[in-house]
């Protein structure tokens, strides 16, 4: 067998799942803790604490037993009813299918800045609003699409003028970036394990304010897995969840935030930032024209960009997976697929993963024609790395 395809583990640079650190494979592993006890109560309920500055709240933090999907789904049953009117920022593929998800389970939407990658403009948003006589307002963070970042400040502005319920997916952005559920008025979010967790999929986490929990209360017609009333009660008066828990999937989150507290939550969002920027320079300096085009805020979590002189992004990460073992995304929707490269540097990334993935581009970049690649992307990665580091946040 040759070494170039000898069947190694991938590194991931994919916005989700990401690579999981050895500390929270071991972790899932080392306790066979049966759900009801007081050992696992514990661990849990503490998980729940560490996720709290995450989320930028001092209310409640519950678990749920969905991948993202899921868990956006439970939130828009039990906050929203039929009667309900939503507005839905659809700038990017994940808002795009929060409007769908809303429309598949009766909530009447508006869609708005439905176009690919557009920077919100408060004033229009606000217009839509007024005109759509919404109660709600449902958006993404981080559009894991096309890395535009939605701005929540203002748009939470905008939902307590108008006393909308504000439901936000920060599935791939918390643990990444700050969020400030609380300071910036959001009602919910949902976030999910795999991305800024570094573990595994298949459990997810929602944070709800006092205001979207008494709007569950007040829905009849709440999903009957997801209840956030049922989830409430017997978290916060047990310590447990209901049903069966994924006690494997708590412990490894569980491990995970008792790194990014280690660390240090803001050096970890240091980390995101110096490594964005540096990610951003190096993709600039070989050539490829970042996403969002003109936006005042890109991700911290991954870079989107379209590939330098028409090259394939197809065949530029498939060739660094079978030759290096080093796994990219492409563009989302078969539209960008192949001009589009998607890499993440979310959870549990560093430099030196960066140096080495922008290595490998490199060589592949030259192998593919894009003569003179070799050493710039590296070069200016490490540049941008180190001064956004020394200047701080
Ligand atoms: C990954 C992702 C999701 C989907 O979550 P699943 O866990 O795959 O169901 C939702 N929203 C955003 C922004 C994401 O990046």
């Amino acid at each position: 067998m040759s070494p170039l395809n000898y069947p190694r583990v991938e590194k991931l640079f994919t916005p989700g799942p990401v690579n999981i650190p050895e500390r929270v494979y071991l972790a899932s592993m080392l306790g066979s803790y049966h759900h009801r006890t007081k050992e696992f109560s514990a661990i849990l309920v503490d998980a729940l604490e560490l996720l709290k500055p995450l989320f930028g709240t001092q209310g409640h933090v519950y678990p749920v037993h969905t991948t993202g999907r899921g868990a956006l789904e439970g939130v828009y049953k039990n906050i929203f009813t039929a009667e309900d009117r939503v507005v839905c920022v659809v700038n990017g593929k994940f808002g795009e299918m929060a409007a769908i998800t809303l429309r598949s389970i009766g909530i009447p939407v508006k869609e708005c800045f439905p176009q690919w990658s557009s920077e919100v403009d408060l004033q229009v948003l606000e217009q839509e609003i007024v005109d759509f006589n919404a109660t709600g307002l449902v958006a993404v963070f981080n559009d894991t699409s096309n890395g535009v970042i939605n701005p929540m400040a203002g748009m939470g502005a905008l939902a307590a003028k108008h006393n909308l319920l504000f439901a936000v997916d920060n599935v791939s952005g918390l643990g990444c970036m700050p969020f400030e559920m609380d300071a910036w008025n959001v009602d919910a979010v949902v976030t999910a394990s795999q991305k800024g967790l570094m573990s595994p999929a298949g459990v997810s986490f929602v944070a709800l304010s006092q205001r979207a929990m008494a709007a569950c209360e007040a829905n009849d017609h709440r999903d009957f897995y997801i209840d956030f009333v049922d989830i409430h009660t017997i978290v916060t008066e047990k310590g447990e969840t209901p049903g069966s828990t994924p006690v494997s999937l708590i412990l490894s989150v569980h491990e995970a935030l008792t790194m990014i507290h280690d660390e240090g939550v803001s050096s970890v969002f240091l980390r995101h930032k110096a490594i964005s920027l540096g990610t951003k320079a190096a993709l600039q300096a070989l050539g490829f024209s970042l996403f969002p085009r003109e936006c005042a805020a890109r991700s911290d979590s991954l870079s989107v960009a379209s590939m330098p002189q028409a090259l394939s992004a197809k065949t530029l990460a498939s060739r660094m997976s079978h030759g290096y073992r080093l796994r990219i995304g492409v563009g989302l929707g078969s539209a960008m697929a192949d001009n589009t490269v998607r890499i993440a540097h979310m959870g549990y990334c560093y430099p030196e993963d960066m140096l080495q993935c922008f290595a490998v581009m490199e060589c592949v970049l030259e192998d593919m024609g894009l003569v003179g690649s070799m050493g710039k992307g590296i070069a200016a990665f490490d540049r941008v790395y180190r001064q956004t580091i020394s200047e701080g946040l």
